[in-house]
């Protein structure tokens, strides 16, 4: 599946590393655990996630005497697996009606994504509604309609330097008025400054958030392929929006997937769905089991 495929770098980059390990049977010794620490380490898992794995783990092989390699492995995926956040019931991405509101740094995938799930919801039948309210750029928005056209679904947008609080506002109304079951925004991921940027989204949330007459889920859309700044940036982003979710984009060729679990892991936040490609149809749910199958082979 392309999911597999799309993490075969990170996979290659993995079981690398791992096989340097040897497996000495029941007896694992604390060489072997503190080069397994450091292989999740190198696979952009994070310091704390490969810590917690690796103690889980050495408990399981205290309870349970792992005879070989693959019963280790599956040890290693059940942890890995279990290490990443899930959504509480009813919070994720099933409500309907439901507003998401893409937030992200140019480049990350906002629009692709935008698009994506516009022609995800639309093909399950659902009517959708897209806000282009990145009006800091005119691509975007033209980037924006291109998806809109071919999903066939509602586009609200106002010409380049619209206020995008005021495009979220009429993009709310369009959608009660058309009686959405997803409405999607676009944001803006570049401004003068950093901090210019996290105002004008705060502002842009909490307008959506008083007006929606739905669940709001503000979701951070990141590019693994940025790795240990993923993290660094996705901490910016919480910190000034308090997200409910990611989106790890370009899973597909990057050597460096472990970060979703990095993420999910050290914020506390769910991976709602994963990008794995550019075209339409390149965006996966995400399972957690068969993220690490993926990830450790
Ligand atoms: P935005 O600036 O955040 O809106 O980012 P865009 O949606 O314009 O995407 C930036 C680039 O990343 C485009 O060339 C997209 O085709 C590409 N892209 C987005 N998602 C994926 C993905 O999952 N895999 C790959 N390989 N490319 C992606």
């Amino acid at each position: 599946d392309r999911m597999k495929a799309g993490l075969s770098k990170s996979r290659e980059k993995f079981q690398e590393s791992i096989n340097v390990l040897t497996f000495s049977g029941p007896d694992v010794d604390d060489d072997f655990w503190d080069n397994l620490e450091e292989t999740l380490i190198m696979s952009d898992m994070g310091a704390r996630a490969a810590t917690k794995i690796v103690e889980e783990m050495k408990d399981t092989t205290q309870r349970k005497a792992l005879a070989n390699a693959d019963a280790i492995m599956d040890v290693l995926c059940d942890r890995i697996a279990d290490t990443f956040t899930v959504a509480k019931d009813g919070e994720g991405l099933d409500q309907d009606p439901l507003c998401l509101l893409l937030v992200g740094v140019n480049g990350s995938g906002k629009t692709t994504t935008a698009g994506k799930m516009a022609a995800e919801a639309k093909g399950n039948g659902k009517t959708v509604v897209l806000g282009a309210a990145d009006t800091f750029r005119a691509a975007a928005i033209e980037q924006l309609e291109e998806w809109a056209r071919r999903s066939d679904v509602t586009i609200v947008e106002r010409e380049r330097g619209s206020d995008p609080a005021s495009v979220c506002y009429e993009t709310l109304e369009v959608a009660e008025r058309e009686g959405a079951d997803l409405v999607v925004v676009d944001t803006a991921g570049r401004l003068h400054t950093s901090a210019d940027l996290m105002r004008e989204l705060q502002k842009v949330t909490s307008v959506v958030r008083k007006r929606a007459a739905c669940p709001v889920m503000t979701v951070l859309v990141i590019d693994a392929t940025t790795g240990q700044n993923g993290l660094v940036q996705a901490r910016t982003f919480n910190d000034a929006l308090d997200l409910d979710g990611v989106i790890v984009t370009k899973l597909d060729g990057t050597a460096k997937g472990g970060i979703a679990l990095a993420i999910s892991y050290e914020l506390g936040l769910p991976i709602l769905k994963i990008g794995v490609g550019e075209g339409i149809e390149d965006l996966r749910d995400f399972d957690a089991h068969d993220f690490a199958r993926a990830l450790t082979g």
